[in-house]
């Protein structure tokens, strides 16, 4: 055993080796170690090899997938042996012969199929990057889905692609492992490396030929040959790992940059468009848009806020979609109802098509056609928008499948194939009678035993079964003489003696055992029978299956959208290709979300108007003391913009956009140091990638550009990095600032202008209004900010007194920082002075002496009377 577990191992370097041993998969050697240590098992010896000892652990069958899943997130791949024969048939060919076995699949974060593996609502993609002489692809799939896309790419735009999809898996030739080796890391994704033959673009075209059954790949398409070699590689590695058995794909979709707004890594990171600051899920901008029913509509949302269009044709017929929900909210309210019982046809598909099926997936398969059915019969006889007339139509017609599966199925099928009792009764007349043998069998010997009491005359007696015996007459010890002589034992025979039973079998109980037997594996054959035959009747219409779940998904998003813009009260955004850029009333759904769910405080919307002119680009700068509420502003202002051109409406009460086609946020200084830059480094890193990439169509926002360097060289870069903006990007830009002294440029620039987060100082604190004015912000405020977050009394007196020297230096000109440092008198730790007490006035002294609790309601009134005549 032993030398056939090495032999496997060989074969799969790399890999944990599952290795099937009855009800445990186990590991041994350093697998064993690494596994023990992952998963928290005790690690136990077995044997030894070359004269040690070897370690070993193991996972029960059953419980298999959550250990899986552990060590996959813990970034191990898994290879799982099994047997593929039993023990007995082994004996058959010799005494010592050890059962065959072989790995069945290698499980990688990219390969999952699992529904306990996967999250329901996100795609999980395993994606490769090829390059052939001067081009470069990059190809992606979700097996689970069975979407399959391909792009041009350079290789500088792999990073943003990386962001956009977020795949758990990428695929790269040997050659470029160690290149790409921490780009990859930095997102957190598995990297695999392949051998050249694998991204071989000639040998590929075949492959992929050989998948779809189409004689050439015209017939989806041009591809270059680096999207070739891309796409040929992702099907090498299905290959290898699901040996040999590939799942279902849909023909290649070739996407284009030129398509969708080109948002960068940072952007997206900053923005929290699908992850919050925490990584999950929480505080996203997907989080907070997700009203949708199904999983396969929470995929496509999260795909649309990955991926917001620039094409304007599609944009309003996605609006025009929601549109119709949004006039129509009780046909909305009744269709979502539909939508939820939907199940997540495509994971059921994908798992059908691999052989990890069972009967709940045939199930899930029918109540999902069924439910589109209802849909599609309902939607039918209204005027309905283009997409949401095409989706209709794409629900396809399955009846037939469905009477099929219907009548086929029980209700509630259970888990596994292999337990049986999921064709419904009627169905098949041969299971039918196999089953009624079976439990007619089972009546029998109910009888039997009946008979036997009768016939011996012990009303104990009983009929057992056990795994070991089969059907076997049990009675208690002390009849044990009685049976054993004749004439009852010329009908019981003996089979075994415990400690207080005796056990015995008759001819005729072992004729009905095996009749019961016989008829029970029947059934169970007829039933695995009959289950490949409903997998191959879905897997016949697969493509058109897909297609309805599509439609669902789709249905599903616009719908959801309209729910959404109708109780957060959003309005549909005007898009076109206009250089536009007006909203009013905007407002950022997140914080908005946070500040009702956590103070109950109002979030105050702002205007924002950033319409350019053909030649020149529009700037908002933006100045106002810290807290005000300026990044929030500059976000909300993107994040509308990316909403609106993804197909929703947005937190606004009007908006009018002109499509943008690449959107940068920075804010300066957040630290990196993992990647070992420093602050500044990164933020100039950033700030260059954007005064190179950014065209006049871009929508650029800035925050605090230059914060973390000294405060000249800040004001300098910042200064410069505004001109730059404005005279070569000629885009529209929202530049928020603390260098006052900029706010002199909108006066020099056409087209920039100045804008403040108002403030309103009371008795020597500041309150924040949160509202974006014209203007420049007369001073920062800083002090007050300080105090208001709790520094020591003495240090706010001290720096009021710092900030009063330096402000009168400037203004009288002359005063170098050294002449002002020594005018100051010598900082001194002493506490302020507390405010001398107040005399108390006439009233309090009153109030002081008065015990409310003796006081009868009539007394308390005079008082109050009294009171207010003194104060
Ligand atoms: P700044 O960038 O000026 O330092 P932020 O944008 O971070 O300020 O805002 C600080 C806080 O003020 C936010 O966390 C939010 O709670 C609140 N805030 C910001 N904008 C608004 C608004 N328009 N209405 C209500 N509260 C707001």
């Amino acid at each position: 055993m032993m030398a056939q577990y090495l032999e496997i191992k060989a074969a799969h370097e790399g890999a944990l080796l599952f290795y099937r041993m009855g009800d445990f998969y186990e590991m041994f050697f350093d697998d064993a170690v690494a596994a023990a240590e992952a998963l928290d098992i005790a690690l136990t010896k077995r044997g030894k090899h070359d004269g040690k000892d070897i370690p070993m652990c193991g996972v029960p069958v059953h419980a298999a997938e959550g250990y899986l899943l552990t060590l996959i997130r813990k970034g191990f791949r898994v290879a799982v042996c099994e047997q593929m024969e039993s023990p007995a048939e082994a004996k058959k060919r010799g005494y010592k012969a050890v059962v065959k076995r072989d790995v069945v699949r290698l499980v990688t974060p990219g390969t999952l199929t699992e529904d306990s593996l996967l999250e329901a609502r996100r795609h999980n993609y395993l994606a490769a990057f090829a390059e052939v002489r001067d081009n470069s692809a990059f190809a992606w799939v979700d097996i689970s889905t069975g979407a399959f896309h391909v792009m041009e790419i350079a290789q500088v735009r792999l990073g943003p692609e990386l962001a956009r999809l977020a795949p758990s898996e990428l695929i790269v030739s040997e050659a470029k492992e160690r290149e790409l080796a921490q780009l990859v890391s930095d997102f957190g994704i598995a990297l695999t490396g392949l051998s050249r033959s694998a991204f071989d673009s000639t040998g590929t075209e075949k492959r992929i030929c050989d998948l779809f059954a189409i004689a050439t790949l015209d017939a989806f398409g041009t591809f270059n040959r680096a999207e070739v070699a891309a796409m040929g590689a992702l099907i090498a590695y299905l290959e290898i790992t699901q040996k040999g058995k590939l799942p279902l794909l849909r023909p290649p979709q070739k996407e284009s940059a030129a398509r969708t707004v080109q948002i960068d890594t940072a952007t997206r990171r900053n923005l929290e468009l699908t992850h919050g600051v925490g990584g999950g899920r929480a505080g996203s901008l997907l989080a907070l848009m997700d009203r949708t029913c199904t999983a396969g509509g929470a995929r496509l949302l999260e795909r649309r806020i990955s991926s917001p269009s620039r094409v304007r044709d599609v944009i309003t017929a996605r609006l025009d979609a929601v549109s119709f929900g949004f006039d129509n909210m009780r046909l909305a309210r009744d269709m979502r109802e539909t939508l939820r019982k939907v199940p997540d046809l495509d994971r059921a598909l994908s798992r059908l098509s691999l052989d990890r099926g069972g009967p709940r997936d045939l199930a899930a398969i029918r109540n999902g056609l069924a439910e589109a059915e209802r849909l599609a019969g309902r939607l039918q006889s209204e005027d309905l928008p283009d997409l949401l007339a095409n989706a209709t139509g794409g629900l396809g017609r399955h009846g037939q499948l469905i009477s099929l599966l219907d009548e086929a199925l029980v209700a509630e099928p259970p888990l596994l194939a292999r337990d049986g009792g999921f064709i419904a009764p009627g169905y098949n007349t041969e299971l039918d009678e196999a089953r009624k043998l079976r439990d007619e069998g089972r009546g029998v010997i109910a009888g039997m035993q009946q008979k036997f009491v009768s016939d011996t005359g012990i009303s104990s007696l009983k009929i057992k079964h056990n795994n070991v015996l089969g059907y076997f007459v049990e009675t208690t010890a002390t009849h044990a003489e009685k049976m054993m002589s004749p004439p009852l034992s010329e009908t019981f025979i003996h089979r075994q003696t415990t400690a207080n039973q005796v056990r015995f079998t008759t001819v005729e109980l072992s004729d009905l055992e095996t009749r019961i037997l016989n008829a029970g594996n029947h059934a169970l054959e007829i039933e695995k029978r009959l289950y490949e035959r409903l997998k191959e009747a879905i897997l016949d219409v697969a493509a058109e299956i897909g297609q309805t779940s599509s439609a669902l998904a789709e249905i599903d998003l616009a719908l959801s959208l309209s729910e959404l813009a109708s109780t957060e009260n959003w309005v549909r955004p005007r898009v076109d290709d206009t250089r536009a850029f007006e909203i009013t009333g905007g407002r950022h759904p997140v914080v908005e979300r946070a500040l009702s769910q956590q103070s109950g405080e109002p979030f105050i919307a702002n205007d924002c108007d950033l319409s350019a002119e053909d030649d020149a680009g529009n700037i908002w700068l933006l100045t106002g003391p810290n807290m005000a509420g300026k990044s929030t502003f500059l976000r909300q202002n993107a994040l509308i913009a990316l909403m609106a051109q993804m197909g929703s409406f947005v937190p606004a009460s009007s908006a009018h956009i002109g499509i943008v086609s690449q959107l940068f946020s920075r804010v300066g200084a957040s630290d990196d140091l993992a990647r070992g830059r420093s602050t500044f480094m990164v933020e100039m890193v950033e700030t260059a990638a954007i005064l190179n990439q950014a065209d006049d169509r871009a929508l650029v926002i800035l925050d605090e550009i230059g914060r973390g360097t000294a405060t000249y060289d800040g004001l300098s870069i910042a200064w410069a990095t505004l001109e730059h903006l404005h005279d070569v990007n000629k885009c529209r830009a929202l530049f928020a600032t603390h260098y006052h002294e900029m706010t002199a440029l909108a006066g020099k620039l056409d087209g920039v202008d100045n804008a403040t987060v108002a403030v309103k100082e009371w008795e020597g604190e500041v309150i924040f209004l949160h509202e974006v004015r014209k203007g420049a912000a007369d001073r920062s405020y800083g002090v007050q900010v300080a105090q208001l977050a709790g520094l020591p009394d003495s240090v706010i007196a001290r720096a009021r007194v710092v900030l009063d020297a330096l402000e009168k230096g400037e203004r009288e000109g002359g005063a170098t920082q050294k002449t002002l440092i020594d005018d100051l008198p010598l900082f001194s730790a002493t506490p302020v002075p507390r405010p001398p007490v107040q005399k108390s006035s006439k009233v309090e002294e009153q109030l002081a002496e008065i015990i409310p609790d003796e006081l009868t309601p009539r007394e308390a009134l005079d008082l109050i009377y009294k009171l207010k005549e003194a104060a």
